[in-house]
Order: structure tokens, then C-alpha cells, then sequence
């Protein structure tokens, strides 16, 4: 992959009214950091910590790290979420998901066609039902009622 190529797409992807509402303004990238197991670009605000099979790794979102479990035998144990709301570490515990809403800073990038012009990613998508984290199920609640999706609590998500 041309990796300015696919840069300036993301760029351009952020100029879009919809990704301005997904909060592309205040909302940036963790400097080169690539999730342990998509290889995107590890979204500040979604970024998540694991430990798969005991080593930690860092993942672009819980959905990714989840997906991980599912996909192979290796045990994944998230064990550090971000508050979508302030970019900031979020423990697990008390940690609240919205699963599915319209907002996934994960895809929002892969739909751009890439320097080949077809779609860089298949029809799945490990991001996909998206999964943004909050510290509390009021704010998760806030955030679904203007992105839908459901509120989850993190300890019968990771279940
Ligand atoms: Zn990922
Ligand atoms: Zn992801």
C-alpha cells in the first residue's frame, strides 16, 4: 500500500460534513501507532490495551481486540479502554460500550478506495458493529441517543 496515498485519503475522508460530525475536528490519530492486529492506525480515541496470551498489545478498538479472541486460540483480556468523550485511559471496570452507533473511527477510513481504486477492505470488517467506550452510562447514553446504537456495560461485552 502507498502509504502517502492512502494518508491523504484519510485526510480528504476527514473534510467530508459526516466525518466532521463523527468529530474528525477533535478528534486525531495516536502518532504511529498501529493496532497489533488490523494494522490501522490506532485512533486516539478508541484506542484499547490487551493482553494476548499475556503480552499487551495495543489495538485501534475494543471490536478489533474482541475480534482477535474470536478469530484464534490466543487469549485477549482487554484491560484498558479510552473515554471516546475525552481521549483520555479508561479503566474496564464501570466502563460502559455503544455497540453499532453511526460513529467508527475505525471504517470511516477504509471505504476510501484505494490507489488501485477498489475498496481497501472486504465486505467484513473487524471493526465492524463498532464499539466506542465511555466512563459512565449516562454519557454512553447521550451518545446514543444522537448516534444510535446500544449501550452495553464493558463486563457483559467482554462476557
Ligand atoms: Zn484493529
Ligand atoms: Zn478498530
Amino acid at each position: 500500500m502507498n502509504r502517502t496515498l492512502s494518508r491523504r485519503a484519510w485526510l480528504s475522508v476527514c473534510l467530508l460534513p459526516a466525518a466532521i460530525t463523527a468529530g474528525c475536528n477533535a478528534v486525531g490519530w495516536q502518532a504511529g501507532e498501529l493496532c497489533k492486529a488490523c494494522q490501522r492506525p490506532v485512533h486516539k480515541n478508541s484506542r484499547t490495551v490487551a493482553l494476548l496470551d499475556g503480552k499487551q498489545a495495543v489495538f485501534c478498538c475494543p471490536a478489533c481486540a474482541r475480534s482477535e479472541h474470536l478469530q484464534s486460540t490466543k487469549s485477549v483480556q482487554i484491560v484498558e479502554l479510552t473515554d471516546f468523550n475525552t481521549g483520555k485511559p479508561l479503566a474496564t471496570a464501570g466502563a460502559y460500550v455503544v455497540r453499532n452507533s453511526d460513529v467508527n473511527p475505525c471504517t470511516e477510513h477504509t471505504h476510501a478506495p484505494g490507489p488501485d481504486k477498489r475498496p481497501m477492505q472486504t465486505t467484513f470488517d473487524r471493526c465492524s458493529p463498532g464499539e466506542l467506550a465511555f466512563a459512565g452510562k449516562s454519557d454512553a447514553e447521550a451518545f446514543a441517543r444522537q448516534h444510535g446504537g446500544q449501550v452495553i456495560d464493558f463486563a457483559t461485552l467482554a462476557r
